[in-house]
């Protein structure tokens, strides 16, 4: 685990066979108004939650769960983490809250093939990712929470729902598995995915002042390079229809 800036924590995922996605704790830690950025893979809520502890945080002042989507690498532990938790609140783009509590685990698994592999691997009944969400976001409203101001951006493309989180005073994103270091982006062929609204999302990323990148998984930049989105956008422009 690692602080980043005052208002915001790191905690790495631990990576299996599947990954499991990074989680950002953010909020001033004097505002007892903290939030989680996604939860991770199955089995891993234990670690986070130990991660969090580690922190010197209270438990007690995470008030909610936000989902940049909900493929299994980031929702599989959020039973574990709701069980701990239970007061805190589940935020979730409403593109893919609608489908989470109708139970539509197609947004969760994005296949049917990996939905298979992975109820037999882990054991996982149908129905385990059906959740209430109790703010759905749309998309440009700003979030004034733990003494910040986070601006939701509807990032489609990778999924339906996928959000990005912005805090334009100190230039930090938070892009969910859209755009990662090393000019990687995620993948555009699971349910729910367009590569032609992934390179949209890309393109409208790019427009940010961002110095530090905070995604899904793999590395983290602390120092964005200028422009570095904008050619990441170009590099996969083409592959993008
Ligand atoms: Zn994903
Ligand atoms: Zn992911």
């Amino acid at each position: 685990m690692k602080q980043i800036t005052e208002g915001i924590r790191f905690i790495p995922g631990q990576d299996e066979f599947i990954p499991d996605s990074h989680v950002y704790v953010i909020g001033k830690p004097s505002s007892g108004d903290l939030s989680i950025i996604d939860a991770g893979l199955m089995g891993k809520g234990r670690y986070k939650i130990e991660s969090i502890l580690g922190m010197g945080i209270e438990l007690s002042d995470i008030k909610r769960v936000i989902m940049t989507h909900t493929h299994l690498d980031h929702i599989g532990c959020l039973g574990e983490i709701l069980r701990e938790i239970r007061h805190a609140e589940l935020w979730v783009h409403t593109a893919e809250a609608e489908p989470l509590e109708r139970g539509d685990e197609r947004i969760v698994y994005g296949m049917d093939m990996f939905q298979s592999m992975c109820q037999a691997q882990y054991g996982i009944k149908p129905g385990a990712f059906k959740f209430q969400a109790h703010r759905k976001l749309e998309g440009d409203e700003t979030l004034e929470i733990g003494g910040m101001s986070w601006e939701v951006i509807h990032v489609p493309g990778h999924s339906e729902g996928s959000i990005a989180l912005y805090d334009r005073l100190g230039k930090i994103l938070i892009p969910g598995d859209v755009v990662y270091a090393d000019y990687a982006i995620g993948r555009f062929d699971l349910f729910g995915a367009s590569g032609a609204q992934h390179k949209q999302s890309l393109y409208a990323l790019a427009e940010l002042e961002v110095d530090i990148l905070l995604p899904g998984h793999n590395r983290i930049l602390e120092k964005v390079p200028p422009g570095y989105i904008l050619e990441t956008a170009k590099q996969w422009a083409p592959y993008l229809v």
